[in-house]
């Protein structure tokens, strides 16, 4: 079974989908692996690493996608390069499928198996392919480092003939994956840290970390089975923006991560609340991509309102591409180890598996998830 890995094209990425270390775990099932040309050239991955683990090298990217069983890669493929892939092939990336209705049409038409690296269903046995989880504790980890480097600032106390520096105040709005990591690091860095999010369970991890919860009374929030944000009403959403302004007010650097699964990320920060935060403090906004939490947050772009610095980070763990591309990398070779029959030496999707209900989102010229096809 032939596994293709191809360069990706995507502006501003910097990420492999696999490491040469999982090159050779791929070689000992007994894939055939081939890479296009200069792939980890920005991750810090030489071909020759990948030609010693057992790949072969492409330069032409149309042959090297029509020969594949399986392609590997980050992004949604081009629509384009979807004509190029083999009627029953199997495409594993990211495929943001609640908003690519082309992109799935496409894959539909061509009778192509694609997996979903945001669907993997959040369950124990498989954990170790969530890429969603992997990619977001990179991913606020850089927005603390990110805001710490703009900050006019430090974040840590410091006690000195010259004076003695008050900590800086860290308020992170969302605590997922992303949010905790980003209280950890913020904390690592001596910041004093404050934390909400709409899930009451948080709490106590928040407070694990030696941070502050945030207690705004919502009513009725609660979250899905996988552990997902319920989405606010109206009214809610105005009563937190309300109590959220006096605690940006006093943060130096207010970070944001709150998602709600298949929907717009809801819009927390306003215009008013910017207004009132002090001259020079940092609004880093992790939603940016997918909607934004901040008012007036441009995806990977940095405006200034009013005397705060707001960035709108995009991509966020490919500023870390080497760790990032190693997680990712792990990530989709769980996958392959959890569905490769040994004895043929393929990929095999068993269709009545939990992981695949969940991720495999088009099959032999139909939808197959059941949660999009409710959607659509
Ligand atoms: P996410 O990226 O969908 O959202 C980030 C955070 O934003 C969430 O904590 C959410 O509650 C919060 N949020 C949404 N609306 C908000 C609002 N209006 N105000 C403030 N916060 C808001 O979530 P995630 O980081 O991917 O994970 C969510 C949860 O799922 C976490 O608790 C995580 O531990 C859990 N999880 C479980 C598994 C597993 O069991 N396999 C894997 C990964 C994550």
């Amino acid at each position: 079974m032939k596994i293709v890995i191809p360069k990706e094209y995507v502006s501003g990425e910097r990420r492999v989908p696999v490491i040469p270390s999982n090159v050779k775990q791929l070689m000992k099932l007994g894939a055939q692996v081939e890479i296009e040309m200069d792939m980890g050239n920005l991750s810090g991955y030489t071909d020759d690493e990948y030609i010693s683990a057992g790949a072969t090298v492409a330069r032409d990217r149309k042959a090297l996608l029509s020969s594949a069983d399986v392609v590997l890669r980050l992004h949604k493929p081009p629509i384009e390069e979807i004509d190029w892939l083999k009627k029953g092939s199997i495409h594993i990336s990211y495929l943001d499928p609640f908003n690519e209705k082309e992109t799935l049409d496409k894959l539909v038409s061509r009778g192509i198996s694609a997996v979903s690296m945001e669907m993997i269903p959040r369950i124990t046995r498989a954990q170790k392919m969530d890429a969603l989880s992997s990619q977001a504790s990179l991913a606020g980890y850089v927005a603390v480092i990110v805001a710490a480097e703009r900050l006019n600032k430090i974040f840590p106390m410091m006690m000195t003939p010259a004076g003695t520096i008050a900590p800086s105040r860290v308020f992170v709005i969302g605590v997922g994956v992303a949010g905790l990591q980003a209280i950890a690091t913020a904390k690592r860095l001596g910041a004093r840290v404050e934390a909400f999010d709409t899930r009451p369970v948080v709490k106590e991890q928040v407070q694990s970390l030696g941070a502050r919860f945030v207690k705004i009374d919502l009513g009725e929030t609660g979250q899905t089975k996988d552990g997902y944000a319920k989405a606010l009403t109206k009214e809610q959403i105005e009563k937190q923006q309300q109590e959220m302004a006096k605690h940006c007010a006093m943060a130096d650097v207010v970070i944001t991560t709150a998602q709600v699964f298949g929907r717009k990320a809801p819009r927390i920060v306003t215009r008013e609340m910017i207004m009132t935060m002090k001259k020079g403090s940092v609004v880093v906004d992790l939603a940016a991509e997918s909607g934004g939490n901040v008012e007036g947050s441009v995806p990977g772009q940095e405006v200034i309102i009013d005397g705060v610095t707001i960035i709108g980070l995009k991509n966020s763990a490919s500023h870390v591409a080497n760790h990032a591309s190693q997680m990712y990398s792990s990530n989709l070779i769980s996958f392959i180890n959890e569905f490769w029959d040994r004895e043929t030496k393929s990929l095999k999707l068993r269709l009545d598996d939990e992981i695949i209900k969940g991720c495999l989102v088009t099959h032999e010229n139909t939808i197959f998830s059941e949660t999009l096809k409710k959607l659509m």
